[in-house]
């Protein structure tokens, strides 16, 4: 079977400019000149617009000439497949910090529990009020990333940056007081949240 970048080149006229390498006139623009290179490496198949569209503009484009196999993991371009494993990598790494970030909460909710039995004991409302308050929204944090998968709470965490990027780092520095804890808590909110920027980042190039 000819190789997908050979058949790309043929339909496209392209002109053969190295050994596995054609420059053909871009699919996606007005091309005058020969704009797009596209090259062939270890059975993928490399896209490049010199003029400025972006890849996945030219593989639309190549798809809706047939020039573009439609099972996506058949014919990955290496910077998706790249883009795709560094993904995977991060929900991997999310995975490992979800149980140091529900030992924080439940070190917080211990903390909160303690705060309202003095409290009660004291009988300052207010500040018994308060705590009950603490312990149910940390409950409630605590039952949520429970339930959720590595994705997912990254997920979750860009979004609560984009909407509170300081209320986020504030539940999570609760536990910061705790001397045993310390060290790891700081390490899982450090990387939870680069993890979440960088989901966030590219979501939004998305
Ligand atoms: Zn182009």
């Amino acid at each position: 079977m000819m190789p997908i970048a050979e058949i790309i080149a043929e339909a496209l006229h392209a002109k053969r400019t190295g050994p596995g390498r054609w420059m053909a006139r871009c699919p996606a623009h007005d091309d005058r000149t020969p704009s797009l290179s596209i090259t062939e490496r270890n059975g993928s198949v490399l896209v490049h617009c010199f003029a400025g569209c972006r890849q996945s503009e030219v593989i639309e484009a190549l798809r809706a000439r047939g020039l573009w196999p439609e099972r996506k993991t058949e014919w990955l371009p290496r910077e998706q497949y790249r883009q795709e494993r560094k993904r995977r990598d991060s929900y991997r790494e999310a995975e490992r910090w979800k149980n140091a970030l529900l030992l924080v909460l439940e070190h917080a909710r211990r903390d909160a529990w303690h705060e309202f039995l003095d409290c009660d004991a004291a009988g300052k409302k207010d500040e018994r009020a308060e705590a009950l308050t603490r312990l149910f929204e940390l409950a409630s944090e605590h039952r949520r990333i429970r339930n959720l998968n590595g994705a997912e709470l990254l997920m979750a965490y860009a979004e609560s940056l984009e909407r509170d990027p300081k209320g986020v780092a504030a539940v999570l520095n609760y536990a910061l007081d705790d001397d045993q804890n310390a060290r790891d808590v700081t390490a899982a909110i450090v990387a939870m949240l680069a993890l979440a920027q960088q989901a966030q980042s590219e979501r939004r190039v998305a």
